[in-house]
Formats: structure tokens, sequence, C-alpha cells
């Protein structure tokens, strides 16, 4: 059977913490634009809605589809380098995970990342998906270019120069605009990072965080509930080959099998063990917690940058993570925190937090102003929606924005206030998918249709 065709079995997709799931009755991986342009415009000439799904590591239902969805892992690798300007245009379907060797040849990496990589180029980019560094933005903030599909199946070229108003638009925007196919990307060298990893007192962390943040190239910290301490990761970037700077002018590349080693027996084989035990008996959960803390020394290596930023995620949860401006974010966390202990509630996953620079792209969660991310995380067997909803009311007392790929329960209403630009995003989305096939009931009440 040829790939384009409409196959009749109704396929099960379920996102990476199995929170979400959706029967599609077509699950389509086109091997080329063209493909991808049939399976579009059968889905229009039918009235069917089509979701575009890359790795499903969002955690809410915002890839999920019931008509058409589609996968664009055959449409992966790198089309163009532009060695000059380092500027590197993929096919929108490339995993991040492929990226590092992909680069390699041109000397050239990714400019920052998140946490973990085996996401979709286009998928990280749609929701606004970010590392920390307060000097650096997330990934849609490196975006130079990109080819749209609409629904009459036919590409746009977008960029700074060709129709800028729809390239500003369309770099966050939650597969409602059509397909991306291709995506040019701002690289910079290839670079090592030297990694510090630091228990600190979490008070005094609280009490200096801002300033930490920016002395640093990329800080971020984990605090475990029901601790005193926090385990704080600082990288500076260094150029291949060059020596770090000042007391870290003596830290060696360290063994890429002993960092996987280390992430796996820490970040992993000791987080399980914690979060299904605190999950059988939720009252040893602040013990367990302040045992995993102690055991966590501090250490210091050097690496490349994707294998430092990158830790491979084996324990399942589920995940919420807000935006909010840099300056409220040390009070936002002093309130969960007292919040976590007056509500006497037991939370085995450590909160995550870190930064990014202000961007300009409109549906960005650090849109115009410095950004501190808080996330809190639940392990997949617990229920998050106390949790959750209580510290969604801290973070929105403090004007957060929500991760576009986490949990969250705003719909337009209050999205429209958080985002200057909203509005345009709607109107441009009415003009170029009247019908709004390029979406689910997710996305509708997002962006207020059918409310
Ligand atoms: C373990 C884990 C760790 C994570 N760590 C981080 C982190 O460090 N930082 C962070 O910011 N986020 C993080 N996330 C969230 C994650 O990066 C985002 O949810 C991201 O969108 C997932 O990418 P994906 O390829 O799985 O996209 P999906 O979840 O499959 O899709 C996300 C959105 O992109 C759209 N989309 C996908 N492909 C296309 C395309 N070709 N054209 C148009 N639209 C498209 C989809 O329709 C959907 O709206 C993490 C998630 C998990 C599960």
């Amino acid at each position: 059977m040829n790939r384009t065709e409409m196959p009749t079995r109704r396929r099960l997709f379920r996102n990476w913490s199995g929170h979400v799931h959706a029967h599609p009755h077509t699950f389509v991986r086109p091997s080329s634009a063209g493909e991808l342009s049939d399976v579009v415009q059968a889905a229009a000439n039918a009235g069917q809605r089509l979701r575009t799904v890359g790795a499903g590591h969002s955690f809410t239902p915002v890839a999920a589809g019931d008509d058409v969805m589609v996968n664009l892992d055959h449409l992966s690798g790198i089309i163009a380098v532009d060695e000059a300007n380092q500027r590197v245009r993929f096919h929108a379907g490339t995993r991040l995970r492929d990226i590092p060797a992909l680069l390699a040849p041109f000397g050239l990496a990714l400019a920052n990342q998140g946490d973990v990589n085996p996401q979709a180029l286009a998928g990280a980019i749609s929701t606004s998906t970010h590392g920390t560094g307060i000097g650096f933005t997330g990934f849609a903030g490196t975006v130079t270019g990109l080819s749209l599909m609409g629904p009459d199946g036919t590409v746009r070229r977008l960029s700074a120069a060709n129709d800028p108003e729809v390239f500003d638009l369309a770099r966050v925007s939650l597969g409602v605009l059509g397909v991306m196919t291709e995506i040019e990307l701002q690289c910079v060298p290839s670079f090592d990072l030297i990694a510090e990893e630091v228990v600190t007192d979490v008070n005094e962390l609280l009490a200096d965080l801002e300033p930490r943040m920016r002395a640093a190239d990329h800080f971020e910290f984990y605090w475990f509930p029901h601790t005193a301490t926090a385990l704080t990761k600082t990288n500076t970037r260094v150029g291949l080959g060059e020596i770090g700077p000042g007391h870290l002018a003596e830290v060696g590349v360290r063994n890429r099998i002993l960092n996987l080693l280390d992430k796996e027996v820490v970040e992993n084989g000791a987080l399980r063990l914690a979060v299904e035990l605190g999950s059988a008996v939720p009252s040893l959960v602040p013990r367990i917690n302040r045992i995993a803390q102690s055991a966590v020394s501090d250490r210091m290596y050097r690496a490349p940058g994707h294998d430092v930023f990158v830790t491979p995620r084996r324990v399942r949860f589920n995940e919420m993570e807000y935006a909010v401006p840099l300056a409220s974010g040390a009070e936002v966390i002093r309130e969960i925190r007292s919040t976590i202990e007056s509500r006497g509630w037991t939370i085995s996953f450590p909160i995550e937090v870190r930064s990014a620079a202000a961007d300009d792209v409109p549906l960005s969660t650090a849109y115009g102003r410095e950004t501190m991310y808080i996330a809190v995380h639940r392990f997949v067997k617990e229920d998050f929606a106390e949790y959750f909803r209580v510290v969604e009311l801290i973070c929105r007392r403090h004007g957060g924005r929500p991760h576009w790929g986490k949990i969250h329960s705003l719909g337009a209403s209050e999205l429209r206030e958080l985002y200057p630009r909203f509005d345009d995003f709607c109107a441009l989305r009415n003009q170029v998918d009247p019908q709004a096939m390029f979406g689910n009931r997710f996305t509708d009440s997002l962006f207020g249709l059918g409310s």
C-alpha cells in the first residue's frame, strides 16, 4: 500500500507519560513533502482535522488527534548549511538527539538545549521548549527560517525577510497554523561545558538567586521538597581545546560512559527507588527525600555541551511548568515551599528551576521578559491535580505563563491577558486555516474556538 493512502485501522497514540491517549483513524509517516501534501489535502477535502505529532513528549493533548495524525520521523536530517552565517536548515522531523552528530562535520552545535533530547525539532519549537541560561533563548528564539504547509498542501517559505509577520507568529504555533516541513536554526561553534554540581542551602540560594543566574552561562537547581538543600548545576561554556577560566582550568574532559553511569544511577536508578517507595508509603517521602539529597555529592566535570545538557529520563512523571518574571522567581518558590508544608503534602519529585533570556517570539513563554521557569512534577502513579492546581494559582498571581507542552488549566481568555499579541495570532490562524483543520478540542480551548 502506498504510504499516503489512508489506512482505516485505528491506532492508539499515547504520550510519554501515558496520561494522554488518542485513537486517530489515520496515522501516517510520509517520506516526502509530496506525500505529506497529499495527506493534508485528502484530510482537508474530507473535512477531517489533522494533528502533527513529534515524539509525543508533551504532557497535554496538544498533539493528539481523533481524525488524522501525521508524524515526520521520515523527514529528518540536514537540508543545507550556510557555513558563513552558521545557519543550518533541517527537515522538521529531525529528532534533537540526532542533531549533534549531524552538525559535528561542520564544527557546529545547538546554542542551548533542554534536559532531554528525543523531541522532534518542530515539536520542541512549537511549544517554546527551552533549556537554562539567562543569556540564551529557548529553541524558537534561534529559528531563522521556516517552511509551513497550509490546508491546500502548498508550502510557504518564511523568514524575517520573507513574509516576516507570518514568520514571527508561526515560530511558536502549536501546529495550529499548518505543518512545519523545514526549519532553519542559528547554530554556534561546537563547545564543551564545564559542569559544577554543588549541594547548597536552599534559603541562601533563594536570597541570592537572580545574581547567581546572571553570573553563570547556564544555571539551574533542583530542590527536593521536605529538605533544606538544593542541588545547583552551573555550566560554563568553553571552546573546544580551550582551557577553562580560573578554578575551572584544571577540569579535564570526562569519560562519556562515566557521565552516563552517574546520570543513570543518581538521576534514574535512585530516583525510581525513591518515588516508588514514596508512592507506596507517602509518609516516608520527607525522610526518603532527605536521604536522597544527602546521597548527592558535589562534582565537577567537562564534556561536550549536548552531553552535559541532556539526561535520560526513565522514571515517568507528569509535569507542570510556569514561566514567571525573573525577579519574581524566588518569591514564587518560597510560596510553593510553604504551601507544601502547610498543606501537609508529600512530594517525592524535585522542583526544577531554570532561566532564559527575553525573546521576541509572540507566543514564546519568555516573550518580552527575562524569565524564570519553575517546574513541578508528580510520579505517574500519583494524582497531580491538587498539587498542580494550587501551584498554578501561585504562579498565576505572579503573572506566570504556562509551558505550552505541559499541564495547565488555562483557556483563551486567560492566555490573552498573558500574551500581548495573542489576538494577532488568532487572527492569523483564522486567515490561514479558516476551517481550523489543524487543531483539536484542546487547541480550540487555547485559542478560543468552540467557546
Ligand atoms: C521527559 C521530558 C523532559 C522534557 N524536558 C523539557 C525541557 O527541558 N524544556 C522544555 O521546555 N520542555 C521540556 N519538555 C517538554 C517538551 O519539550 C515539549 O512538550 C515538546 O513540545 C515535545 O516535543 P515533541 O517532539 O514530543 O512534540 P509533541 O509533543 O509531539 O508535539 C508538540 C506540539 O508540536 C506540534 N508539532 C510537532 N511537529 C510539528 C510540525 N512538523 N509542524 C507543526 N507542528 C508540529 C504538535 O502538533 C504539538 O502541538 C520535556 C518533556 C518530557 C516528557
